[in-house]
């Protein structure tokens, strides 16, 4: 199981911080689950530096430029280069804030050119009885998708994180029937971007209100979970690695 702490930007200070990845160590020494902390990118540097641990490093969002001048940017070499191994592309909250599909394809592409390993954020808002979500959400992976080889189309992680379900509690989050649905429909729309017997190896994870008390019941069938809230709560968090254990 993939475990990504979305820490988003709850964390402002570098003693929480250093006690979050030292805890979230602890759990990966004994754990079969792969802990992959995506703190803000100011602390990336400082977290990562050293790490001889089972924890991996992801940035939460990454630029679409490369060296040069650009007041702001983070590239996905510099990310790299400070040790983290993943990025999440798409999330919702920076869709919120005006990124495009185009910058999502962009993202993912230079993700890859840089060596990090993309964890594409979909899902839809609201849930309509004619099922125009499942359009949109196929949208949204054929655009994110459709610019990559067949082997860069690989290398995604899918996190299907349906935005109605995310930043609530364990009564909110999708059923694990839904999620078993979403997870089938999502595959097959990987398998028609991503020829021959590749996709069947992507991993798809799900986020969205994870907590101790749904975590072994959502994990039956994802390969993982990214969770936002609950990773910044050291007893939540542990909850959620050992059920899924
Ligand atoms: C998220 O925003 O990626 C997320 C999964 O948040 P939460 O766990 O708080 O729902």
């Amino acid at each position: 199981m993939l475990i990504v702490a979305n820490w988003k930007a709850y964390v402002n200070d570098v003693d929480v911080a250093k006690t979050l990845t030292t805890h979230a160590k602890k759990i990966s020494a004994s754990s079969d689950a792969k802990i992959i902390i995506a703190p803000p990118s100011p602390l990336l540097a400082l977290l990562s530096k050293g790490n001889r641990s089972k924890v991996f490093f992801s940035a939460q969002d990454v630029s679409l430029e490369d060296v040069g001048a650009h007041t702001g940017e983070a590239t996905a070499t510099l990310i790299k280069n400070v040790g983290a191994q993943y990025v999440i592309v798409g999330h919702s909250e920076r869709r919120a804030n005006g990124e495009t599909v185009e910058d999502v394809s962009g993202k993912l592409k230079s993700s890859l050119i840089a060596g990090l390993t993309p964890i594409l954020c979909v899902g839809e808002s609201v849930r309509d009885k004619e099922g125009a979500y499942l359009a949109m959400l196929r949208g949204q992976i054929v655009s994110a998708l459709k610019d990559l080889s067949n082997k860069e189309r690989a290398q995604v992680v899918v996190a299907y994180e349906p935005v109605w379900a995310i930043g609530k509690s364990a009564t909110s989050a999708i059923t694990p029937t839904d999620l078993a649905e979403m997870v089938l429909y999502i595959r097959k729309v990987i398998a028609e971007m991503v020829p021959g017997t590749k996709s069947a190896r992507m991993k798809i994870l799900y986020g969205g209100s994870v907590e101790p008390e749904n975590a072994s019941e959502l994990a039956n069938g994802v390969d993982g979970f990214l969770i936002g809230h609950a990773s910044i709560t050291p007893e939540l968090f542990a909850g959620i690695c050992k059920a899924v254990a």
